[in-house]
């Protein structure tokens, strides 16, 4: 055996047990009462307990977006992740007109190969099916590939429309892949902008005024409209209001396959946010609504509606976030997530809001089931040993100086969480103990993934 983790608590998304956990060639190997003999390693895992690694299935690493580029690259923000306790990280790469996807995808995926501190797997945003729909056609060798699932913008320059978006639902059910959406009205926020706007009113709160609760809802409904009417899973990303919520449970109650996302951004704070002194540092979109939303989010994962907590992981320098002071349309979009999501739920689960199984299960278990990451999410006998060790009596203090990421400012300044991380595990290897970071660029593999994982 390389790795004995001895005398700890394993939690998987459906029990706690105690256990040893044997490890040999980056497997999990064994799960026993007690396992003896010898190995190379050997932890004494008393009073913690032992976990997946954490599984994050939307985040956006060195993102261009305008002349700006955001903060973590493929090391830094694969470092973050694990000292986060996250293993597997998901990119978003974007296709653009006469682009292919796994010429977009492996363009990326070369960005990562020598310095990924963790797993990574990639999406891909669809932006133009090009003439006669010709892209549709890839569909089948990006599966084979290893993308198994397409992201829709229904807003931003690089948004498809619905005739597009239904094309590419089609498409997806056929080749077992997922479709994902970032839902909000286009038409409805950009009008909201101009009369802002022309009215004077350009504050950071007015980017939450712009594309309130209901914006978001409609386009939620009607995403799941699309894909009800051709029979074709659908996955939300980033859900962040409660009418949408609704929306997914109700055609789940029908029996449709709609999954549901949310981010710990939008669990912890409401649009109260924007009114602060730095509240541009919040802006992200969807925006973070009210307090009504923020509940029924908790109450969704605790019903099991939300399916995955994943964190959009996107933050900017400050220096580009206050372009925007007087004018949130100059704000660049997105925050910081990729190595607090995991310790965040924990510690909800920690205190009581939810239980350590849940945590497990929306942070690790679900998305890599529904994703076709098979060898990923859970302390099981032939699964990766993404193994995360976890302090329940460590009480901890979220500051810029104790975090791994190359942005300057966090969203989660001054959170304290009940719980954290002390060593994660990647395939066997200790990539972090302690607050320390201890792998290596370049040890994360690229996931060739499966077909979605749904039922
Ligand atoms: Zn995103």
């Amino acid at each position: 055996m390389d790795l004995i983790i001895k005398n700890g608590t394993v939690v998987t998304a459906s029990e706690m047990f105690r256990a040893d956990v044997g490890v040999e060639q980056g497997k999990i190997a064994v799960i026993a009462e007690r396992i003896g003999g010898e190995a190379g390693r050997v932890i004494d895992a008393a009073g913690k307990y032992v976990l997946p690694g954490g599984v994050d299935v939307h985040t956006h690493l060195e993102l261009p977006v305008g002349d700006l580029v955001s903060a973590d690259g493929y090391y830094s923000g694969t470092r973050a992740a694990v000292c986060g306790g996250v293993t597997t990280v998901f990119d978003y790469p974007t296709q653009t007109k006469g682009k292919g996807i796994v010429e977009t995808v492996a363009e990326r995926r070369a960005m990562a190969e020598t310095v990924a501190c963790c797993d990574y797997a990639f999406h891909c945003a669809i932006t133009d099916l090009g003439a006669g729909d010709a892209l549709l056609d890839e569909f089948q060798a990006a599966a084979d590939y290893g993308i198994t699932s397409f992201k829709c913008y229904m807003v931003y320059d690089i948004m498809v429309n619905d005739g597009v978006l239904l094309k590419i639902l089609e498409k997806t059910r056929d080749t077992g892949c997922l479709t994902t959406i970032h839902a909000e009205n286009r038409d409805v926020l950009e009008a909201r902008i101009a009369s802002f706007v022309s009215a004077g009113k350009t504050d950071p709160w007015h980017h939450y005024m712009s594309r309130p609760e209901f914006v978001e809802a409609e386009a939620v409904k009607r995403g799941i409209h699309w894909a009800v009417a051709v029979n074709a899973p659908l996955y939300i990303v980033h859900l962040a209001c409660k009418e949408g919520l609704y929306a997914v449970a109700e055609a789940r109650t029908q029996g449709h396959p709609i999954y549901a996302e949310t981010c710990p951004q939008y669990l912890e704070f409401t649009s109260e946010v924007y009114k602060r002194e730095l509240g541009r540092n919040f802006v992200c979109s969807p925006a973070i609504k009210g307090p009504e939303s923020r509940d029924a989010l908790w109450q969704g994962i605790r019903r099991g509606v939300i399916d995955a907590v994943a964190t959009d992981h996107c933050p900017f320098a400050q220096a580009e976030k206050d372009r925007g002071i007087h004018d949130f349309r100059k704000i660049p979009n997105g925050c910081a997530g990729i190595e607090n999501r995991y310790p965040y739920m924990l510690s909800a689960a920690n205190t009581g809001r939810i239980s350590f199984s849940k945590a497990v299960e929306v942070c690790a278990e679900k998305p890599a089931a529904l994703f076709g990451c098979t060898s990923k999410g859970s302390i099981t006998v032939g699964k990766d040993a993404d193994i995360v060790l976890y302090d329940p009596a460590k009480d901890f203090e979220i500051t810029l100086k104790n975090m791994h990421s190359n942005c300057d400012h966090t969203i989660w300044e001054g959170i304290r969480l009940k719980g954290y991380p002390t060593a994660t595990f990647l395939r066997g290897e200790p990539v972090y103990e302690n607050g320390t970071y201890k792998g290596a660029p370049g040890m994360g593999r690229y996931i060739k993934r499966g077909a979605s994982g749904l039922n």
